[in-house]
């Protein structure tokens, strides 16, 4: 499984493209915001002449769903959350207007709910979905085994956790989400999180101060 990241919006918010070499793709958090970020998503699909068969959420906060609308009708692909996301979703254009962005195209629905117990098939790839919520209420994380990577989005940082001082947190779950479930992981599993640079499950259980 091949990973593109791109780092977009004014929250440097990390979106990623996993595809096969068989050029199947998913977008997971479609951060894309300015019609720049937009071409530099499209083109680089474009270029790998991939076809996206998923449009993925590992949470819906603002900055993770600004692509959302432009993924889907470039794509044709339905949105895939959790349940419990559904209101976090839905407080998206009162919080754009608190951070003072004008409105944007924001798609209203997830078409499609997820859990832990399922699993999403890209090509011939399999991604094992993880519960992790704390940071928000349905958050998920996407973990290719064979590959040995986790796209963790807001959960885990290098060196930090997930803020939960916004409506729908949980500091308790959060907590729990990491150490009884991306603790499981093996230690040199890659860790890809919704901000910042790539680390590893074993470094965080080493060196990460909010967790040792
Ligand atoms: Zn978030």
């Amino acid at each position: 499984m091949f990973i593109q990241k791109f780092t977009f919006n004014p929250f440097q918010e990390n979106t990623y493209i996993l595809y096969t070499d068989t050029k199947e793709g998913v977008i997971i958090d479609a951060g894309c915001q300015t019609l720049e970020e937009r071409n530099l998503l499209f083109q680089f699909v474009e270029e790998k002449e991939l076809k996206i068969t998923h449009l993925l959420n590992t949470h819906c906060h603002l900055d993770h769903v600004f692509g959302n609308f432009f993924c889907k009708k470039k794509y044709n692909v339905p949105l895939y959350a959790h349940q419990n996301e559904v209101p976090v979703l839905n407080f998206c254009p009162q919080s754009a207007q608190m951070y003072g962005f004008r409105p944007y195209d924001h798609l209203d629905k997830i078409d499609i709910f997820i859990d832990e117990k399922q699993e999403i098939l890209v090509g011939n790839e399999v991604l094992k979905i993880l519960f992790v919520p704390g940071h928000a209420p349905g958050h998920l994380a996407f973990w290719h085994e064979k590959d040995n990577f986790v796209i963790n989005g807001d959960v885990l940082f290098k060196g930090s956790v997930g803020r939960t001082d916004f409506p729908l947190c949980s500091h308790a779950d959060l907590m729990n989400s990491i150490k009884n479930v991306l603790f499981l992981l093996p230690d040199d599993c890659k860790v890809y999180s919704g901000h910042g640079s790539e680390t590893t499950i074993g470094y965080e259980k080493k060196y990460n101060p909010y967790l040792v």
